[in-house]
């Protein structure tokens, strides 16, 4: 399987060559030639199988020709060392739980796959990587976890000082090895334009293998499809048509469960929740795609403005809106509604959700509303003790600490202050 570039200016390449570039030459993503549905009877029995033989089958026609069978099952396998218990709140709406892994953030499904891959790709010839990216917070963690003693791979991660939580930082900075963080004396978008400099830099391109880990990489993008089998199975038993809600940022996660729906899987219908950053609402009500800067909000792994994977959802669609909106909708919800939806779920059912599982609730509610005959599903993409001050502030008592937790924050920050991308470029440079 070939994968192209969306900007149509580069030759195609195979998987292990998409990964190690993350993006095109002509900086396009890159995305699979085609898409083969799995056999009915697979789809019809999805419970006969192991999670990691769901995942198995959901990669392998991706992977095939450069990751051996035997090796893609031992990946899935460890990358899946977690549960994604399905909870049922109500008649009608269940949540799906991706928040057991080592940093608490669905992030860790993708990052541990890409892990393995460039681990393997390593093993079997490829020059040392360095893996550069920029975080708001949640990624950086999940990589820097994933990535954590991978031979052949270095992780360089790039987070603004002061701007990211707490229990985050502690996340990306106590971890040593294989892992460096540098703390950039500015925002979330000069991390990115310094990680976006370095890659355009050919002092730097021409001496080392660099490559990103942001849902743009199809090794973090693809594996994401697990969650949707993993759910379909639990729900396998139902008859109504199934609808999920995804709280949506740069919509990786959402696109992967379109990837998996061609790939078979009984879902008529995906909504994509987003905080007042809507970008995709709009669109999906006027057709224009107008990119605009992010608003800060309390649901911030989803501030995003421009959201980089909505390209790949056009893709699948042939770039027909028509096609696209009997598949998929966007609403958009402010933080006071996000509170009240927080209060709400926990009246109705005792649940605590995170600031951005309510978005998923409050999108998912909206479309049951006209479609009473659906079971929805919403993802509950972190756990909330990750956004404590929102969740206690919200809901009026304490959270208790998860022990992943609690023994991180007890841990010693080790950071790299940077003040300009000068200071980035000699650090990659002599390390
Ligand atoms: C990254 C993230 C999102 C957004 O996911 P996308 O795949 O970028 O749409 C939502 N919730 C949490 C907690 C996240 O970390």
């Amino acid at each position: 399987m070939k994968f192209y570039s969306l900007n149509r200016n580069s030759a195609p390449v195979s998987f292990r060559e998409a990964v190690l570039r993350g993006i095109a030459p002509d900086r396009g993503l890159y995305f699979p030639e085609n898409i083969e549905s799995l056999p009915a009877s697979f789809i019809a029995n999805l419970i006969a199988h192991s999670n990691a033989e769901l995942a198995f089958h959901a990669m392998q026609q991706f992977t095939r020709e450069d990751i051996p069978d035997e090796v893609l099952m031992e990946m899935v396998h460890e990358v899946l060392q977690f549960d994604f218990p399905l909870v049922s709140l109500t008649n009608e709406i269940a949540v799906l739980e991706l928040f057991h892994g080592p940093t608490m953030a669905f992030k860790d499904v993708g990052a541990r796959f890409m892990a393995q891959c460039m681990g393997y790709f390593a093993s079997s010839g490829s020059k040392e990587t360095t893996v550069l990216v920029a975080t708001s917070g949640d990624t950086g963690g999940a990589v820097a976890r994933g990535f954590l003693g991978v031979e052949g791979v270095k992780v360089v991660i790039l987070y603004p000082s002061g701007k990211v939580s707490n229990i985050q930082e502690k996340q990306l900075t106590t971890l040593g090895q294989n892992i460096t963080a540098l703390e950039v004396n500015g925002t979330f978008d000069d991390c990115q334009q310094m990680v976006k400099n370095a890659f355009l830099d050919p002092d730097l391109t021409t001496k080392l293998q660099l490559t990103s880990a942001n849902s743009i990489n199809v090794a973090r993008w693809l594996p994401q499809q697990f969650y949707y089998f993993i759910a379909c199975k639990a729900l396998e038993e139902r008859s109504q048509p199934l609808v999920f809600s995804v709280p949506s940022g740069n919509f990786g996660n959402l696109c992967a469960g379109m990837v998996a729906q061609r790939l078979g899987l009984p879902i008529e219908h995906f909504i994509a929740a987003t905080n007042i950053n809507d970008t995709i609402p709009k669109f999906m009500k006027t057709g224009d795609y107008f990119a605009q800067p992010s608003s800060p909000t309390i649901s911030n792994a989803m501030d995003v403005g421009d959201p980089s994977n909505f390209v790949r959802i056009l893709e699948l669609v042939d770039h027909d809106f028509d096609r696209l909106r009997k598949i998929f909708s966007s609403y958009s919800y402010t933080d006071k509604e996000t509170r009240n939806a927080m209060k709400e779920i926990y009246k109705i059912s005792g649940y605590v959700a995170d600031p951005h599982g309510a978005v998923g609730y409050l999108g998912l509610k909206r479309f049951l509303q006209d479609h009473p005959e659906y079971y929805g599903v919403f993802l509950e993409t972190a756990h909330p003790v990750k956004f404590l001050d929102v969740v206690e502030d919200t809901l009026g008592f304490k959270q208790s600490l998860p022990k992943q937790i609690a023994d991180i924050t007890k841990k010693e920050k080790k950071a790299i202050a940077v003040d300009s991308y000068k200071d980035v470029k000699e650090y990659l440079l002599l390390s």
